[in-house]
C-alpha cells in the first residue's frame, strides 16, 4: 500500500464570480496533457460541464506562489496532491 504522501498545505478553495483567465504557459501544459483541445476548450475527463463550469470560477490564495491563483492551474501544478471536501493538499514544495 501507498505511504501516505507528505504535504505542507491544505489550501481552501474559494470561489469567484469574475472571470479568470489562464496564463499561457498553464495553457500549454493543459494541451500538452490533452486536458485542452486547440480552441482552448478545456476536457477533463469524468468532469461534467456543469462541473467544469463550477471549476472555473474557482481559485485557491496559493502559498507558494502567494497569489490567487485559478483552481485548474492549481490542479496542473506539481505540488497538487488531491482535492477533498473543498481543500487542495498541496506539496508546498518551492516553485
Ligand atoms: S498545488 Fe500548486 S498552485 Fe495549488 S496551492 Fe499548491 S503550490 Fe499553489
Amino acid at each position: 500500500m501507498a505511504e501516505e504522501l507528505e504535504r505542507k498545505y491544505e489550501v481552501d478553495i474559494q470561489s469567484t464570480e469574475e472571470k479568470q483567465k489562464l496564463s499561457k504557459e498553464i495553457k500549454a501544459i493543459l494541451q500538452d496533457s490533452g486536458m485542452m483541445d486547440e480552441k482552448g476548450k478545456l476536457k477533463l475527463k469524468g468532469v461534467s460541464p456543469k462541473m467544469l463550469k463550477r471549476m472555473k470560477q474557482e481559485y485557491v490564495d496559493c502559498p507558494v506562489l502567494k497569489e490567487n491563483t485559478q483552481f485548474i492551474q492549481c490542479f496542473v501544478c506539481p505540488n497538487f496532491q488531491s482535492r477533498v471536501m473543498g481543500k487542495v493538499f498541496c506539496k508546498g514544495d518551492p516553485l
